[in-house]
């Protein structure tokens, strides 16, 4: 596939596997991945498997993620991990702002903006996910929604900032549901991303951020997904936890 942008794969493990599983998940990628070099390969384990999982893929192209940090970077902050302490166990990106954090941990544009920030400080790339509910999309809000979201995590970044950063459209709708978006409603809003990228920065900045599509991305619509000018990656939930099928959507991405 060729594409401008580079294209990034990420795998969202949420709360699952042992160290144990994670471990023969992330040899199972390993096997088909190791070498890959067409696409970023991401793996985020919860955060138990991390340190295990980085044995693994150590000395492949294959990277690391987490899937959540504190903005501060240490403290009285119970049961949180700083994004230095992630970046010691050789994680390259975070996943932040993601619709069950937001949805289930209040998390808020604001505080999103702060761990964003608190990333990029420390040398980790945020992929930061944006999405609107079924609600907002029948209500004809979808776009406003994904420009607050945009905007709110975003914001006070400087260009450089903003090149650093991975965003993730995921219509809350389609994650874990197994109803996806059709590739032109996936473009159509990546393409409106943009626009508010080259009006927060400038058209270089819009051009050069990667922006993955999240919702149910599996082997069978990755392709067509994939094809789409403003698609450049996926970020993949429960087709991740197996490495067949997060495997062929990497090779769909190629
Ligand atoms: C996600 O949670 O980031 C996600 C895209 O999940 P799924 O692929 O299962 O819809």
């Amino acid at each position: 596939m060729d594409k401008v942008r580079k294209p990034i794969v990420a795998g969202n493990w949420k709360m699952n596997k042992t160290v144990a599983e994670a471990i023969d998940l992330a040899n199972g990628i390993k096997r088909d991945l190791a070498g890959c070099k067409e696409v970023d390969v991401v793996l985020c384990p919860p955060f138990t498997s991390l340190k295990a999982v980085s044995e693994v893929i150590t000395g492949t192209h294959i990277d690391l993620g987490a899937q959540n940090m504190h903005w501060e970077k240490a403290g009285a902050f119970t049961g949180e991990v700083s994004a230095e302490m992630l970046r010691e166990l050789y994680c390259h990106y975070v996943i932040l702002g993601h619709s069950e954090r937001r949805s289930y941990f209040g998390e808020t544009d604001e505080i999103v903006n702060k761990k964003t920030k608190a990333a990029i400080t420390a040398n980790l790339t945020p992929i930061v996910c944006v999405g609107e509910t079924l609600d907002e999309r029948e209500g004809g809000r979808t776009e406003a929604v994904i420009e607050e979201q945009v905007r709110g995590s975003l914001k006070g970044l400087s260009a450089r900032e903003l090149v650093e950063c991975v965003i993730a459209y995921e219509p809350v709708w389609a994650i874990g549901t197994g109803k996806t978006a059709t590739s032109q409603q996936a473009q159509d809003v990546h393409k409106f991303i943009r626009g508010i990228l080259e009006d927060m920065a400038d058209e270089s900045v819009a051009r050069t951020v990667r922006i993955q599509y999240g919702g149910s991305m599996k082997p069978a619509n990755a392709e067509e997904l994939l094809s789409m000018p403003d698609i450049d990656g996926g970020l993949i939930g429960g087709a991740a936890l197996e490495a067949r099928s997060f495997v062929d959507i990497v090779k769909a991405a190629m």
